[in-house]
C-alpha cells in the first residue's frame, strides 16, 4: 500500500470515535478508578513461559494491582500507576507482545478455542485458517480502522469451546473442507434461533471474512437506518440483511435450507479444569485464575512448570482460565497439583471454578459493591455447604462487563454488599433474568443458592 494512504488511515486510526479510547491495548493504557488497564491481546490466545515472565515482573516493577485473564483469552494488567505506562509498553513489545503498531494491535481480536489443534474432537485444525485471518488484519491497514472490539471467532468443532461470546463474525466447521459462517452472533446451537449466513469452502474461508470486512468498511462510520453509528456488524445488519451481504460477496456461498437448519454439535460449556486428553494422547492441564485474576507470583510459578513440562507453551481461554498443553500422560497429575499449589482453581466442581466478578467499586467509577471481595465470600459459603454453581456472575452495575450473556445466575450490586439475585430463564423480562430475590446480603444469597428448587426452576 502506498506510504500516503497508511498515513491517511493513521489519521482516521487516531480519530477513532471516543468509545474507541475507552477500550484498553498494548499500546493504549486506559485510565480506571485503580490505575491504568493495559491489555495484551495475544495471537490465538498463545504465551510463552517468557513473556508470562515478563508481564510477571512488570506488573511487580511498577507494583501495578493485578494481572488478568480476559474472557476473550487474552491478559492484562490493571492498577498501573500514573507515570508507569511507557514503562510497561516498552517492556512488553520487547518481549514481542502485541502487533507490531497501535492499529494492528486494535485488530487481534481473532478467537479460536482453546485445544484448537489438540482436541479429540476437533472437526478441523482451527489454527491454520484463523492465523492466516490475524496476519492479514494486521498486515493490512485499512483493517486497523475497525473497532478495537471487533470479534471474530474460528471454531474448529472443538469439544472445548465458547460458543457463549457474540463475534462480528463467526467461522464454525462443518466438516474437514467446509465452514460455516454468520455475522453478530454465535455458531448457533440447540433451538436458539440463530442460524448461519451459509457455508463455504475451507479453502475460501479466510477471504471471505476479508471480503465480508471490505463490505464493513465501505458502510463503517455511517449511520444506519435505526440512527446508530456503523462500527460493528449489527450494526450494518440493521440496514443489510445477512442474504444481501452473502450476494455481494466475490466468493462463492452455499446457502439453502440445509446450512439455515445447520446446528453446531454440543460443547463443553464449562472451563476446561483438569486433565484432558489431546488427540495425540498427552494432556493439557487446566486451572482457572480465581475470579480472573493472577499474582505475578501465580504467573511465575505458571512460566516455570511450562519450561519444564510444556516446552514453555501457555495457553489463555475464554473461561478466565489457562492450559497447559502438551503434558506427558505421566506427569499430569502432578502439574496439576502444583497448579493448585499455585493458588489456582484445579477442581472444576468448585464453586469458583463457574463464578467471575467485574473490577466492582474497587476498580471500577460505577461499581456500586467490592464483587471481587463478595465473590470470594460466597465461594466459600457455597463450598462450606456443597452447593453446586453452574455459571454465577457478579456484576458491579447494569452494565455486565465481565459476561456478555446473561450467567445461569446474576447478582447485581445495588449497595456494598447487597444484591438483587436474578436466575436466568427463557422469555423474562430482565436483563438478567427472573428476580430470585432483592436487596439480599451474600449470607442471604448463599442461603437462596443453596436452595435446589429455586436455583434450577425455569433455568433454559
Ligand atoms: S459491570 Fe459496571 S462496575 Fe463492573 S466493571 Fe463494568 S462498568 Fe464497572
Amino acid at each position: 500500500m502506498p506510504q500516503k494512504a497508511v498515513q491517511q488511515i493513521d489519521q482516521a486510526i487516531a480519530g477513532k470515535d471516543s468509545r474507541s479510547f475507552a477500550c484498553p491495548g498494548l499500546f493504549r493504557i486506559v485510565p480506571s478508578k485503580d490505575g491504568g488497564i493495559c491489555r495484551i491481546k495475544l495471537a490465538l490466545g498463545c504465551l510463552t513461559s517468557a513473556q508470562a515472565r515478563t508481564v510477571a515482573a512488570i506488573a511487580e516493577d511498577v507494583k501495578a494491582g493485578a494481572i488478568e485473564a480476559t474472557n476473550r483469552a487474552n491478559l492484562q494488567i490493571r492498577g498501573i500507576p500514573a507515570g508507569s505506562e511507557d514503562r510497561v509498553i516498552a517492556a512488553l513489545r520487547a518481549a514481542d507482545l502485541g502487533g507490531a503498531s497501535a492499529g494492528a494491535d486494535d485488530i487481534r481480536n481473532v478467537m479460536v478455542n482453546p485445544l484448537a489443534g489438540d482436541d479429540p474432537d476437533q472437526v478441523l485444525d482451527a489454527r491454520g485458517p484463523a492465523g492466516a485471518l490475524l496476519a492479514a488484519l494486521e498486515r493490512d491497514a485499512r483493517y486497523h480502522l475497525l473497532s478495537p472490539k471487533f470479534a471474530l471467532l474460528v471454531d474448529g468443532g472443538e469439544d472445548a469451546a465458547m460458543l457463549a461470546h457474540p463475534n462480528d463474525i463467526w467461522l464454525a466447521a462443518v466438516d474437514s473442507g467446509t465452514f460455516a459462517f454468520g455475522f453478530a452472533g454465535c455458531p448457533p446451537t440447540g433451538d436458539t434461533g440463530d442460524h448461519a449466513a451459509g457455508f463455504v469452502a475451507a479453502r475460501d474461508a479466510v477471504a471471505l471474512v476479508l471480503a465480508c470486512l471490505d463490505l464493513f468498511l465501505n458502510h463503517r462510520g455511517k449511520s444506519n437506518g435505526k440512527g446508530e453509528e456503523i462500527t460493528r456488524f449489527r450494526h450494518l445488519l440493521a440496514d443489510l440483511p445477512a442474504a444481501k451481504i452473502v450476494a455481494a460477496l466475490p466468493i462463492t456461498v452455499r446457502r439453502d435450507r440445509v446450512t439455515e437448519a445447520w446446528r453446531r454439535k454440543p460443547a463443553r460449556e464449562q472451563s476446561p479444569i483438569g486433565i484432558l486428553t489431546q488427540r495425540d494422547g498427552r494432556r493439557a492441564v487446566g486451572a482457572a485464575a480465581p475470579l480472573g485474576r493472577l499474582s505475578p507470583a501465580q504467573l511465575l510459578g505458571v512460566a516455570d512448570l511450562a519450561d519444564v513440562h510444556t516446552g514453555g507453551a501457555i495457553r489463555l481461554t475464554p473461561w478466565q482460565s489457562l492450559l497447559l498443553p502438551s503434558v506427558a500422560a505421566e506427569t499430569a497429575d502432578t502439574v496439576l497439583a502444583s497448579l493448585g499449589r499455585l493458588g489456582l482453581v484445579t477442581d472444576a466442581a468448585a464453586p469458583l471454578a463457574a463464578m467471575i466478578a467485574c473490577a466492582g467499586n474497587t476498580g471500577c467509577a460505577s461499581g456500586l459493591a467490592d464483587v471481587k471481595a463478595d465473590a470470594l465470600h460466597l465461594a466459600g459459603l457455597l463450598a462450606e455447604r456443597q452447593v453446586p454453581v453452574s455459571g454465577l456472575h457478579l456484576t458491579g452495575c447494569a452494565k455486565s462487563c465481565a459476561a456478555p450473556r446473561p450467567a445461569s445466575i446474576t447478582l447485581l450490586a445495588l449497595a456494598p454488599g447487597r444484591y438483587d439475585v436474578f436466575r436466568r430463564e427463557s422469555g423474562a423480562a430482565g436483563k438478567f433474568g427472573a428476580c430470585l430475590g432483592a436487596d439480599k446480603d451474600i449470607n442471604q444469597v448463599a442461603g437462596l443458592l443453596a436452595d435446589p428448587s429455586l436455583r434450577t426452576q425455569g433455568r433454559n
